[in-house]
């Protein structure tokens, strides 16, 4: 652009390279961004020394949904297909041997139907 006779060369491109958490290429352009909320309550009342513990992000995606479901199946998520992926996700606890996460959107006021991502 030019501003006053003065030449300004405006640099848009970053010099880092922003990875895809799901298929791990480098995200050209803006990223799509995911969050993980805070437990607020846990109906599961778990040690908390044996509860692994959520990253809440953001973790970056290519702008394809399946990108972030791809990186939730490799971390063991399962997917509330009641929901979407969206840019913020509420962890949700499934009672079981192991401690699983349910990631939702909480949009849907009915019961989660939880799905492997
Ligand atoms: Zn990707
Ligand atoms: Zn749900």
């Amino acid at each position: 652009m030019d501003l006053m006779g003065v030449r300004i060369n405006t640099i848009v491109k970053d010099n880092v390279a922003i990875r895809c958490d799901g298929c791990n290429e480098i995200i050209a352009g803006t990223p799509w961004r995911l969050n993980v909320l805070d437990i607020v309550a846990s109906e599961v009342p778990v040690a908390w020394t044996e509860q692994p513990a959520i990253n809440p992000g953001p973790f970056q995606f290519h702008s394809d949904p399946g990108h972030a479901r791809t990186w939730m199946a490799r971390r063991g998520y399962l997917f509330c297909r009641k929901g979407e992926v969206r840019e913020i996700m509420r962890p949700v606890p499934i009672p079981g041997d192991a401690v699983r996460w349910g990631l939702c959107d909480g949009i849907h006021r009915d019961d989660h139907a939880f799905v492997p991502a």
